[in-house]
C-alpha cells in the first residue's frame, strides 16, 4: 500500500465525472509525487496540462483526493516531471517519509523496436494466478488459458467482450505474461487500439508505414484492445485487417478485446467475419460470490486482512464493475492506513457514500422503479400494473418500461411480468416507442431526466 494507490483511488473518482477521451487526455501521464503535511504534488507531463489543471480541474483533483484521504489531502499542487509516468518514483508507505523508492514495473518504453524484453506493453500484475474465475468469466478464462498451451492453433482470434471494468485487460495480459513465462522467446504485444490507430495515422504522415506494419507483423501474439475504437476508422480497419490476415495465415495467436460484440463495432460483413472465425466470449457482472471472492484476493495480495463483515457491506453497495470494486477496497485502506486505524463497519459505510450513488442505480429494484413512476405522475400503482389503456395509463406503463430496460437493463420478459403480466413484446414496442419519442418530446425528455434522478437516489 503506497501513496501511488491514493492518486488510483482519486483518479477512480475523476473517472466516473469526465468523458473518457477527457479523462484519457489529461489524466493518463499523471502521478503522485508526494504527499506532505496535507500537500499533494502531482506529476503532470507537461506546463500546458499544469496550467490546465490550475484552471479546469483543480477543485475536482482536489475534491477527489479529499475523497480518496477522507479529507487528509488540503491542497494540491502541480509540477511538471517529463518522465514517463511508471518512471515517476513513489512514495511507499511502508518507509520513512521523504525517502523514494522506484514505482514497480518496467519503465514505459517508446517504441516496441526499442524494447529489450519481448513482451511489449504487458503489465506483470496480470496474471492468471491473480484472476479470480467465477460463472461470468468461466468460458472467456478457459479459451484464455488453453491459448496459453497452443497459440495460434485452437481459437483464433480470442475476441473477448463485456462491459467496462469486468476484467478484459487483465485476462488478456494473463495470456500474454503467461506464454511469455512458459516460451521467453516469443514475441508479444499488446497495445491499445487507440495507440494502433495514431500510430498508424502518425506513421503514414511521416511515411513510416513500413516501419509501422513490420512492428506488427512480426510478432507471435498481438492483442488489441478496445478494437470497438476502430469502429468508423476506415483506413485504421484496413491496416488492421492486412495485419489480422498476415498474422492469421501464419498462424500467430491474435486476441481482442472490446466493449460490444463484433456485430455492433463492424458494418462490413467481409471484415466482420473475420473477427468471428475464432471464438467470441462474454464476460458478465460478477455475482456476490465472486465479489466476495476477489476482495479477498486482493486483501490477502496487499496483505491487508478486513473482516468478512466489512468485505460484504462493500460487495453489497459496489455491484457491477470490479474496477470500482477494488477502488473501494484501495480506499479503505488508504484511509486507514492513513489514519492508523482499524476499519469498521461504520467507517467503510461512510466512505461507501460516494460509491452508493452509481451503485445505488444498480440496486434499485423494479418494484421501486415502478412505484416512482406511478408516484411521479400521478397514477395509483394497482392501476399502472392493470389492464386499462387509457392514455393517463399507458404513457407512464410505456416510460417505467423504457426505464427498467434502459437503466435496469431488465430483460424484455421480465419487465413484460413485473407490469402486470404483459407479453414481452409489450415491453420492446413501449422501448422502441420511447427511445424514438424522446428525441423530439422534450416534456419526455424532462421526465426521463427527473424519473432517473429520483431512482439513482434511492438508498441503498
Ligand atoms: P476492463 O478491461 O474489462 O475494463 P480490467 O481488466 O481493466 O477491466 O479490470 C479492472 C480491474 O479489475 C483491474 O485492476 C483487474 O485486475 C481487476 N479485475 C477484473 N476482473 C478480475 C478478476 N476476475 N479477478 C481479479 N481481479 C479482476
Ligand atoms: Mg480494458
Amino acid at each position: 500500500m503506497n501513496y501511488q494507490e491514493v492518486w488510483q483511488a482519486a483518479l477512480g473518482e475523476l473517472e466516473l465525472t469526465l468523458s473518457r477521451a477527457n479523462f484519457t487526455t489529461w489524466f493518463k501521464q499523471t502521478g503522485l509525487l508526494a504527499l506532505d503535511d496535507g500537500a499533494a504534488t502531482i506529476a503532470v507531463p507537461n506546463t500546458f496540462t499544469k496550467t490546465w489543471f490550475e484552471k479546469k480541474y483543480h477543485a475536482a483533483i482536489l475534491k477527489a483526493l479529499s475523497h480518496a484521504s477522507s479529507g487528509s489531502v488540503k491542497n494540491v499542487l502541480y509540477q511538471v516531471d517529463a518522465r514517463p509516468v511508471s518512471a515517476v518514483p513513489i512514495m511507499d508507505a511502508n518507509r520513512p517519509t521523504g525517502r523514494f523508492t522506484a514505482a514497480a514495473g518496467a519503465p514505459a518504453r517508446t517504441s516496441f523496436a526499442q524494447d529489450p524484453t519481448n513482451a511489449f506493453g504487458l503489465n506483470p500484475k496480470y496474471t492468471f494466478d491473480s484472476f479470480i474465475v467465477g460463472k461470468q468469466n468461466e468460458m472467456a478464462s478457459a479459451a484464455a488459458k488453453a491459448i496459453v498451451d497452443r497459440p495460434g492453433q485452437i481459437y483464433n482470434p480470442l475476441f473477448l467482450y463485456g462491459g467496462v471494468g469486468l476484467g478484459k485487460t487483465h485476462l488478456m495480459q494473463a495470456v500474454g505474461n503467461a506464454i511469455i513465462a512458459r516460451l521467453p522467446q516469443t514475441r508479444v504485444l499488446y497495445c491499445t487500439c487507440e495507440r494502433f490507430t495514431n500510430e498508424f495515422i502518425q506513421s503514414v504522415r511521416s511515411g513510416h508505414a513500413k516501419e509501422f506494419r513490420d512492428q506488427y507483423r512480426n510478432v507471435d501474439l498481438l492483442m488489441i484492445d478496445d478494437i470497438q475504437f476502430i469502429a468508423g476508422k476506415k483506413e485504421t480497419q484496413e491496416e488492421f485487417f492486412n495485419t489480422f490476415n498476415h498474422l492469421h495465415q501464419s498462424n500467430k495467436q491474435i486476441i481482442l478485446t472490446s466493449d460490444r460484440p463484433p456485430k455492433a463495432i463492424l458494418a462490413e460483413e467481409r471484415l466482420l467475419s473475420r473477427l468471428e472465425w475464432g471464438l467470441t466470449s462474454d464476460i458478465g457482472q460478477p455475482d456476490f460470490e465472486t465479489r466476495i471472492a476477489i476482495l479477498e484476493a486482493k486483501c490477502k495480495e496487499k496483505n491487508f486482512p478486513i473482516d468478512r463483515e466489512i468485505l460484504t457491506a462493500v460487495a453489497t453497495t459496489v455491484t457491477s464493475n470490479i474496477r470500482e470494486l477494488e477502488g473501494a477496497l484501495i480506499k479503505i485502506m488508504a484511509n486507514c492506513q492513513l489514519r492508523n486505524i482499524k476499519p469498521s463497519v461504520d467507517f467503510v459505510k461512510q466512505i461507501l457514500q460516494s460509491f452508493s450513488s452509481s451503485a445505488g442505480k444498480r440496486s434499485t429494484t423494479p418494484k421501486q422503479v415502478l412505484a416512482i413512476v406511478a408516484e411521479y405522475f400521478d397514477v395509483p400503482l394497482v392501476e399502472l400494473l392493470g389492464a386499462s389503456r387509457e392514455k393517463r395509463l399507458a404513457h407512464p406503463r410505456q416510460v417505467a418500461m423504457y426505464i427498467l430496460r434502459q437503466e435496469l437493463k431488465v430483460s424484455y420478459p421480465a419487465i413484460g411480468v413485473e407490469v402486470g403480466g404483459r407479453d414481452h413484446t409489450t415491453a420492446m414496442h413501449a422501448f422502441d416507442k420511447v427511445s424514438h419519442n424522446k428525441d423530439e418530446d422534450l416534456k419526455l425528455k424532462q421526465d426521463l431526466e427527473v424519473l432517473k434522478e429520483k431512482i439513482y437516489s434511492v438508498s441503498v
